[in-house]
């Protein structure tokens, strides 16, 4: 829609990513379609088809580029990644045919950060080589924004880690190698150091699926997201990932690159509806002229322009002070754009749907799954509230109390000072102005 990248070399990766997504990604999308087919390495089919692809996206040189060399990246900074995945945003196999699909990715980040060299060749390894899928097991069913009333607990008995309690919402544990739990280790601790991260092998005795949990419009048990019990399942101490009492530090380096990336992809898929409406308007007729006739069309049309130009300078700002290494500011951008996903694409895909009529939300167009994609994005990694309240404090800590009864910005207190300032202007009699 617009192009930012001033590197001509980096342009012709990206030309060359929109060509290659759109003729041999969403072809996928089109015929491998089931919920979370593009996780489903049990269908020879799908990976007979994916295999090519992914080959040559490596050949590209542009295969997991997330990862940073040592592990096999290409070193992109934040703000070229945040480039390549609004072209993978409107695709449900665009992330996985790239080797970027989450949570394998901030899977495999927190095992090359926090993983022994024995975890890392066990479950690095394949996981970087999109031979295998993962799963990360955290939010249980009594709640998921506030860590505090998670249940779940891992007790050592002797060699070994014994893990028992229900998981909600673990996406993808139904095609997963593996499966990182957080649990409750030490319940009298702080809950920052309350818990901890365990690998466990999907084939583990205890581990059994509830109910494969769909989103809105998929069938029962079709979905993807894992009502989970642990039942004494057991592990041994050597699959805890990281320090123990750690799992909040480990989560949180999970979080923060994949947040940008899932904004990234969100405006890939609001750019697509802005495309699909700008489209419709031209094509469709009503009362004697085209949708693009009529003024509430046009302000639509408009509007969302100005808001997907607005939000990709917001992903674009996050990623580049990610990349000058402020920390805190980085933090800022991502919580900024953490909290506009859900909004930009709700208001961008609800506009397209309209203008779509009684197509819009039919399950022959893309929009109805932007629309849960929508709503889904206020609450993966962390409801929109919390990410308010969280942003809202950083913007806070530097914030002074005003100094005096009124706040500073106070027009008769101003103004008394100015009449000060300024008194002896204010006191020039008519014979000093000649
Ligand atoms: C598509 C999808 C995939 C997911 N994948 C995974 C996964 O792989 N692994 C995993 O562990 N989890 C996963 N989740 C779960 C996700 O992390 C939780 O949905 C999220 O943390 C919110 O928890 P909850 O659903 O229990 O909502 P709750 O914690 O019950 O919150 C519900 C609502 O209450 C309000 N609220 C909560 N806290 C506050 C507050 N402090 N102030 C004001 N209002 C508040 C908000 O409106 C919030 O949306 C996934 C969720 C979705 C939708």
């Amino acid at each position: 829609m617009w192009d930012f990248s001033t590197d001509p070399e980096f342009q012709k990766k990206l030309d060359w990513m929109k060509q290659f997504v759109r003729d041999e990604v969403e072809p996928m999308d089109l015929v491998f379609n089931r919920p979370g087919h593009n996780f489903d390495v049990t269908d020879k089919r799908a990976l007979a088809a994916v295999r090519p692809l992914q080959a040559e996206v490596r050949r590209q040189g542009l295969w997991a580029c997330h990862l940073t060399p040592d592990l096999g990246g290409q070193g992109y900074g934040q703000v070229q990644l945040a480039l390549m995945n609004e072209i993978l945003g409107a695709t449900k196999w665009g992330p996985r045919v790239f080797g970027c699909q989450a949570p394998d990715s901030g899977n495999a980040e927190i095992l090359a950060k926090f993983g022994t060299p024995e975890q890392r060749a066990r479950y690095l390894a394949p996981l970087l080589d999109g031979e295998i899928v993962s799963c990360f097991s955290m939010t249980e069913p009594q709640g998921g924004s506030d860590p505090r009333v998670f249940e779940t607990r891992a007790v050592r008995d002797g060699d070994e880690w014994v893990i028992d309690g229900y998981k909600w919402f673990s996406s993808q544990a139904r095609w997963a190698s593996f499966i990182i739990v957080m649990a409750v280790t030490d319940p009298a601790a702080p809950a920052a150091e309350r818990f901890s991260m365990f690998l466990v092998p999907a084939e583990t005795p205890g581990v059994t699926i509830v109910r494969n949990t769909g989103l809105m419009g998929e069938h029962e048990d079709e979905g993807a997201h894992a009502y989970i019990h642990y039942d004494k399942v057991r592990v041994p101490a050597d699959a805890m990932l990281g320090q123990e009492g750690g799992a909040f530090h480990v989560a949180q380096v999970r979080l923060g690159g994949g947040r940008i990336h899932h904004a990234m992809r969100t405006l890939g898929a609001a750019t697509k509806a802005y495309e699909m409406m700008k489209e419709r308007a031209v094509s469709r007729f009503t009362q004697g002229g085209p949708l693009a006739g009529k003024q509430s069309t046009l302000a639509a049309i408009a509007d969302s322009y100005v808001e997907l130009l607005q939000f990709r300078l917001l992903v674009l700002h996050a990623a580049w002070t990610i990349d000058q290494g402020d920390r805190e500011a980085g933090k800022i951008g991502i919580g900024s754009v953490k909290i506009m996903s859900p909004r930009i694409l709700k208001d961008i895909v609800g506009r397209a749907i309209q203008l779509h009529g009684s197509l819009g939300v039919s399950n022959e167009l893309p929009l109805g799954g932007y629309w849960v994609k929508a709503a889904s994005q206020g609450l993966v990694d962390g409801p929109t509230e919390v990410h308010q309240i969280g942003l809202a404090k950083r913007i806070l800590k530097d914030a002074k109390p005003a100094a005096g009864l009124f706040p500073s910005e106070h027009i008769p207190t101003r103004e008394a000072a100015a009449r000060e300032k300024l008194a002896r202007y204010i006191a020039m009699r008519e014979e000093e102005f000649a």
